[in-house]
C-alpha cells in the first residue's frame, strides 16, 4: 500500500515538476531567439547605416552615376563575411551595383526587414540557405535617390539556437529523469510519519483487542458454568454471577480508557478549563488513598506549600492523571514502602512529584512506558489489574495542559514522576 503511494507521489512530483521545467525551457528559448534576432538585426541595421552614408550618387542625365569608393573593405566583408550581398538600385528600382552574391533575376526591392530563403550551388552541390535582408531608402538632401539592400546568411544565429535546442532536449529529460528520483527519495521520506501511524494503529487496535478478549472469554466461560450448575446450587450460581460482574467492570473501564485517548486527543474543552488552586486539589486527591495506605502498611506522605497555588486547568482531567499516578505507585510499592507526594511552586511553573520506594521501571523500559499498552512485567501487572493505560492517558492529559511528564527510576529503589505545569502570567 505504502509503496504503491509513494511511486504515485514520485509520479505526480515528476510530473508537475517536469511540466514546469518544460514551460520554463520554452520560455527561456523563446526569449533566447527574440533576443538574439534583435541583436542579429542590429548589427545589420549598424552595417547597412554606415555604407549608406559612405556611398554617393550622382545623377547623370537619365542615369545615375554610383560612387561606392568609400565604401570601407571591412564593411563589405564584415559581419564575419556572412553578407552575402550588398546592392545599389536608383529610385526606379533599377540595380546600380552590387557585391557579393549576384542577382540572376530582378528582384523585388521593398523597404524594410525580410527573412528568405535562398537557393545556390557550391562545387555544383545545390545548397539553400536562409538570409535576412534589409532594404534601406537612400535620399539626398531629402529628395530619394535609391535602395541600399544588405542581405546576411542567418547560418550563424541558426547554429547557435540548434546548440540550444539540442542542450534543451537532452537536458530535459536528464533533468526529468533526476525530479523523477528525487520525488521517489521525498516520497519515502514522506510517507515515514503516515506509515509509522498506520504501523501504531495496527498494534493499537491489535493490543485492545487482545485485551478486550481475556474478559470476554472469563464472561463466556463464567456464562457457560453458571448455566451448567445445578439449580439448587445458588453458591457456584452466585460465585459465577460475581465474577462476570468483575470482568465486565474491567471489560468497560478498558474501553472507557480507550475513549478517552480517542477523544482527549489535542486540546482542552475551553467550557472546562478554571482557575484551580492545586493545594485544594492534591489534598482532596490524597484523601481518597488514605486507606489504601492503611491496608498496605505504606507511609504516604503530603507535602504541599501553606498558601494557594493556582493553575488555569480543567480539574477533573488533571485529577484523573494524578489519579494515575498514585494508583501507580500503590500498586508498584510493596507493603512497608514509602509514597510521598509533594508540590513545589517556581517562579513560571509548578512541580508535582508523586515519589515511591517501590520496585521501579528497569532502564530499558523507561522509553516505552508511555506508550499505550506497554507494561513492564506482563504477568505482574495483570494481577494487579493493569492494562498499560494509566501512563498514556496521564501524559495525553498533561500534553493538552502544556506541560511536561518525567520519569525516573531506578529498578528495585524506587520511582519519582515529575508534572510540569506552566502557571498563568500574573
Ligand atoms: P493501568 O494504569 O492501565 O491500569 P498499568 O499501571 O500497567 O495499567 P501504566 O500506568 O501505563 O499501566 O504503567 C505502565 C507500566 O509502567 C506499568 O505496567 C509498570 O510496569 C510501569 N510503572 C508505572 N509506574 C510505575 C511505578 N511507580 N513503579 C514501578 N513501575 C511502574
Ligand atoms: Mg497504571
Amino acid at each position: 500500500m505504502f509503496e504503491r503511494s509513494r511511486r504515485r507521489l514520485a509520479y505526480w512530483f515528476a510530473l508537475s515538476m517536469g511540466s514546469i521545467l518544460i514551460l520554463f525551457a520554452f520560455t527561456v528559448y523563446h526569449r533566447q531567439v527574440k533576443d538574439q534576432m534583435r541583436e542579429f538585426d542590429a548589427r545589420i541595421y549598424d552595417q547597412a547605416k554606415r555604407i549608406a552614408a559612405s556611398t554617393t550618387y550622382q545623377k547623370q542625365g537619365e542615369s545615375w552615376l554610383i560612387d561606392t569608393e568609400n565604401v570601407s573593405l571591412r564593411d563589405r566583408n564584415a559581419l564575419e563575411s556572412k553578407i552575402i550581398y550588398i546592392r545599389w538600385y536608383d529610385f526606379q528600382q533599377r540595380l546600380l551595383q552590387f557585391t557579393g552574391y549576384s542577382p540572376h533575376q530582378r528582384s523585388q526591392v521593398t523597404p524594410g526587414w525580410q527573412t528568405q530563403k535562398y537557393d545556390f550551388h557550391l562545387k555544383g552541390q545545390p545548397l539553400s540557405k536562409h538570409l535576412r535582408r534589409l532594404t534601406l531608402p537612400l535620399k539626398d538632401d531629402g529628395s530619394p535617390v535609391g535602395y541600399l539592400q544588405i542581405a546576411v546568411s542567418l547560418g550563424p544565429l541558426q547554429t547557435s539556437l540548434a546548440r540550444s535546442r539540442l542542450f534543451l532536449s537532452l537536458g530535459i529529460p536528464i533533468a526529468l529523469t533526476f525530479t523523477g528520483v528525487v520525488g521517489w527519495i521525498l516520497g519515502h521520506f514522506a510517507m515515514q510519519p503516515a506509515k509509522r501511524s498506520y504501523e501504531q494503529l495496527q498494534r493499537f487496535t491489535a493490543d485492545a483487542s487482545h485485551e478486550l478478549r481475556a474478559p470476554i472469554a472469563a464472561i463466556l466461560s463464567n456464562a457457560q458454568v453458571g448455566l451448567l450448575a445445578s439449580e439448587d446450587d445458588d453458591q457456584e450460581r452466585d460465585q459465577r454471577l460475581s465474577n462476570i460482574v468483575i470482568q465486565s467492570k474491567s471489560m468497560s473501564s478498558l474501553v472507557a480508557n480507550l475513549l478517552f485517548l480517542a477523544r482527549h486527543e489535542g486540546q482542552l474543552n475551553p467550557q472546562d478549563v478554571a482557575n484551580i488552586d492545586l493545594v485544594e486539589l492534591l489534598s482532596s486527591i490524597a484523601e481518597g488513598y488514605i486507606d489504601s495506605a492503611i491496608d498496605k502498611d505504606l507511609r504516604f506522605e503530603v507535602d504541599l506549600p501553606a498558601s494557594p497555588v493556582e493553575v488555569h486547568s480543567d480539574r477533573d482531567l488533571l485529577q484523573r492523571a494524578i489519579g494515575n499516578l498514585l494508583d501507580n505507585a500503590f500498586k508498584y510499592t510493596p507493603n512497608g514502602g514509602k509514597i510521598t507526594m509533594r508540590l513545589e511552586p517556581k517562579p513560571r511553573q509548578v512541580l508535582i512529584k508523586i515519589m515511591d520506594t517501590g520496585i521501579g521501571i528497569p532502564e530499558v523500559d523507561l522509553p516505552h512506558i508511555f506508550d499505550r499498552f506497554y507494561r513492564v512485567d506482563k504477568a505482574r501487572t495483570r494481577e494487579t489489574g493493569g492494562v498499560g493505560l494509566g501512563l498514556a492517558i496521564a501524559r495525553q492529559i498533561i500534553k493538552a495542559h502544556d506541560g511536561k511528564i518525567t520519569v525516573v527510576s531506578e529498578a528495585e529503589k524506587g520511582t519519582t514522576v515529575q508534572i510540569c505545569l506552566p502557571l498563568q502570567p500574573q
